[in-house]
């Protein structure tokens, strides 16, 4: 249980409402802001407007999925006013407080390190990332079909990258009846592939595998899908791109081409807010409950 814990949380979207209602539920002390739009307040929280004296005797500091801006901004769908984080906030912070986030922008990063605050990114979590996973790929599998006229079934679909969201996504297509070729780069992971029923081949032949595939998904967050891939590509072809902004495929030739390229992110709090709401809430308890125990093993 967490009687006692002291949690400020500030903004987000539907995700959020599950961390509070799992908080509030353990008996933490749940202090929000950003949430007035909401018709029905969330229950088991006190709702409070930004400012310094929030800050004080606070256990957990919980921001959104993306902590804040690159000015300090938090985005906050429950709400019209603008929040945000600065660095008078922070000071006001006692120092055993730890903020999560999903991920953190510079600005967040560098308020933290100068406040000698531990800064949490969950999404860099593997158990977080995998769990995400799930969401992810059914997002992507929602695009591909809402994209296509084909069914997935019997298609042919290259994944790029083969770590926590391409490997979900990889076996979701295979179970959905797809032929699946899953671009990776390290032997261990090929073997994998073939070891799992995929046709795996290594990104330097990439260019060799393109000519006659449906859907390409890519998970590699870096620039991969270049001009000269999608030039091989067939006209019918759709590309999902799911790796973080700014994607890696080339999107400015993608329109050039006619081949219809899409950025997807976020999908987990786009498609299924709740799952991905338990996923975060889940972790923060724990998180929060281990540092509660380590912090009374202390004093
Ligand atoms: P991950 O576990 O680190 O997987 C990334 C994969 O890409 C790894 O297998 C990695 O191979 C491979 N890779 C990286 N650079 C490569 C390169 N130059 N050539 C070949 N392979 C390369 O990351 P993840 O959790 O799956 O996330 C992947 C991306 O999706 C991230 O950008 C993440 O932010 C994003 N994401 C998006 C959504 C969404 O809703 N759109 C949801 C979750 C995650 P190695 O193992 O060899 O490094």
């Amino acid at each position: 249980m967490l009687t006692g814990v002291q949690v400020l949380l500030i903004g987000g979207d539907a995700r959020q409402l599950e961390v509070i209602r799992r908080l509030a539920e353990m008996d933490a002390s749940v202090t929000i802001a950003g949430f007035e739009g909401l018709h029905t307040p969330p229950e088991g929280a006190v709702q409070a407007e930004l400012d310094d004296a929030l800050f004080e005797s606070v256990d957990a500091l919980l921001l959104p999925a993306v902590g804040t801006d690159d000015q300090g901004f938090i985005h906050a769908v429950f709400s019209d006013r603008q929040l945000q984080l600065t660095s008078a906030h922070l000071t006001r912070l006692p120092k055993h407080c730890k903020v999560y986030t999903g991920m953190a922008k510079p600005y967040l990063r560098d308020l933290c390190a100068e406040q000698g605050l531990a800064l949490v990114e969950l999404f860099d979590r593997d158990d977080v990332a995998i769990y995400n996973s799930i969401p992810t790929a059914e997002g992507a599998i929602m695009m591909a079909i809402q994209n296509t006229d084909i069914t997935i079934h019997g298609s042919t679909c290259i994944v790029l990258g083969l770590g926590r969201t391409g490997f979900t996504l990889a076996r979701t297509l295979q179970g959905l009846g797809a032929n699946v070729l899953v671009g990776v780069r390290r032997s261990e992971q090929f073997a994998r592939a073939a070891e799992m029923g995929f046709r795996p081949f290594y990104m330097g032949s990439f260019l060799e595998h393109v000519s006659n595939i449906d859907l390409l998904f890519n998970t590699i967050p870096t620039m991969i899908v270049t001009a000269q891939i999608i030039a091989n590509l067939p006209s019918r072809a759709v590309i999902i791109d799911l790796a973080s902004k700014p994607g890696g495929t080339d999107f400015r030739f993608a329109e050039k081409r006619g081949i219809k390229a899409l950025l997807a992110p976020g999908l987990p709090g786009i498609v299924a807010p709740k799952t991905a709401g338990r996923i975060v809430a889940d972790c923060l308890y724990q998180l929060i409950l281990a540092d509660t125990v380590e912090r009374g093993n202390r004093e």
